[in-house]
């Protein structure tokens, strides 16, 4: 018999929680990867760059296989037909895979479970994408926390180096299932063509980290890591980025306990993957479901250079800076008063670093609707934004070529005059609950 290692958001060989468990276990490991056909029917643009990101993943992965006489089986179809094909293939006794913590996902591990379960297989799922999961961080009565501060906090005191030690799986590599290379489907096959758009690189600027607590906020700067699709597809272990971060910046450290906030959030409180507000009482604001606007802001042609900017930058590199996400977040869901369910939607289309628990928490934390969000009344006043965090137009420029001329639209809606009307729609909400 064999036992399967299934990989996911966890697209690496070295310091994998699952895959160390595997190798050490009493049969040969068979990794394998799931072209996931419920996913992939639902993405749009069949040049999505999150799919060649994840193709290129799995190339390197096989190359480091193959060196070992080894070989990935990727498979297309729904994780059952995938399992299906294994299950006629190989003897199977266990399988191992890393714990996600998103709805759909929960519900195809546990269809998955089941089958497995029917035919005496073991499923074995671990935390490997966050350094506390679930119910780890709690509060003093064991309810899950709902603000950050405290939250970070209790994590900070939880934490030991225990909680960040590489798992040592290469020590252990002659225990791959050896078989010749089984190829792993081509794009045509799966639907998909080849991206042209550039990847972020794999190494961590330890700069970068350095001078993050005073870089972190300007956009025209270098001054955040780019390690969101990696930490999204496992490219790069979190540990490793939490080492780096104790070690060097305590603001990034920061940064990474949002990331396992934000899981711990969409697990212990799902509606809100499930296009609910995390406070109800924001599902009472009467949105404008202007297309017009919409079109405008997501075209980058609001007439407010900032907010322009930081939406061609996303259209054009699949990025936007952290500063520039909450600056037309808040653009969209207070300015233009239209629903941050469709901002939401249109980042998790463009975002190379799309994350459900991440972006959810961001789209909430800008429309005022999410756990420790910003108070409602808290308005980003876009000029003021550009002077603080752009002062000399650099980033503006960069995306907005034409500023300088004396074409650059009007603003497609006056700052006052928006700032008053959201009030008074968000006030409505509030006390009408
Ligand atoms: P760095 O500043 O170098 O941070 C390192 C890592 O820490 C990030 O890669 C990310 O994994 C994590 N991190 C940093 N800030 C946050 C945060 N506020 N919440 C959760 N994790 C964080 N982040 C995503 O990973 N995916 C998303 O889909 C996403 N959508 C967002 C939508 C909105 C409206 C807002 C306001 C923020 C969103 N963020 C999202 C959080 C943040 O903007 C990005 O993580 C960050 O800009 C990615 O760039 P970086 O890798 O250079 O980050």
């Amino acid at each position: 018999p064999v036992n399967i290692m299934w990989f996911r958001r966890d697209l690496r060989l070295t310091d994998n929680a699952a895959l160390y468990h595997a190798l050490k276990s009493n049969n040969a490991v068979v990794p394998v990867f799931v072209f996931d056909k419920n996913i992939l029917d639902d993405i749009e643009e069949k040049d999505d760059s999150r799919i060649t990101f994840i193709y290129r993943a799995l190339e390197e992965m096989q190359e480091q296989l193959l060196s070992i006489k080894s070989s990935l089986e990727v498979y297309y179809g729904t994780p059952e037909e995938a399992f299906k094909s294994l299950l006629k293939k190989h003897t199977i006794e266990r399988v191992f895979t890393n714990t996600d913590y998103e709805p759909y996902a929960i519900k195809r591990d546990k269809e998955i479970q089941q089958l497995l379960k029917e035919k005496d297989i073991s499923f074995h799922s671990y935390k490997d994408q966050v350094i506390f999961e679930k119910k780890e961080i709690v509060k003093d009565n064991d309810e899950p926390y709902t603000v950050f501060t405290p939250y970070s906090k209790k994590w900070k005191a939880a934490l030991t180096e225990y909680h960040y030690k590489a798992y040592p799986a290469k020590k252990y590599f002659d225990n791959f299932h050896k078989q010749k290379e089984v190829k792993i489907p081509s794009y045509k096959t799966i639907g998909f063509t080849e991206s042209g758009q550039h990847m972020p690189s794999k190494s961590l600027d330890i700069d970068v980290v350095k001078n993050y607590t005073s870089d972190r906020d300007f956009p025209a700067l270098h001054g955040t890591t780019r390690m969101g699709v990696h930490l999204r597809f496992g490219t790069v272990s979190i540990r490793k980025l939490i080492k780096n971060a104790i070690e060097l910046n305590s603001t990034f450290l920061n940064e990474l306990i949002w990331r396992d906030f934000f899981q711990m959030i969409l697990f212990n409180f799902p509606h809100v993957g499930n296009g609910k507000a995390f406070k109800p009482a924001y599902d009472f604001i009467k949105w404008r479901y202007s297309e017009k606007d919409f079109k405008s802001w997501c075209e980058g042609k609001t007439g407010y250079p900032i907010v322009d900017a930081g939406m061609r930058e996303l259209n054009e590199t699949g990025f936007m800076h952290n500063r520039v996400r909450m600056i037309t977040a808040s653009f969209l869901t207070k300015h233009l008063l239209i629903d941050w369910r469709w901002g939401e939607a249109y980042f998790a289309k463009k975002l190379l670093d799309f994350d459900l628990a991440a972006n959810n928490g961001g789209w909430q934390w800008a429309a005022g609707s999410g756990c420790d969000a910003a108070p409602y009344f808290r308005i980003f006043n876009p000029s003021l934004q550009t002077k603080r965090f752009d002062p000399n137009l650099e980033y503006i420029r960069k995306w907005v070529s034409e500023l300088d001329e004396f074409s650059y639209p009007e603003p497609i809606v006056e700052h006052e005059f928006a700032r008053k009307r959201c009030l008074e729609e968000y006030a409505k909400a509030v006390k009408a609950s």
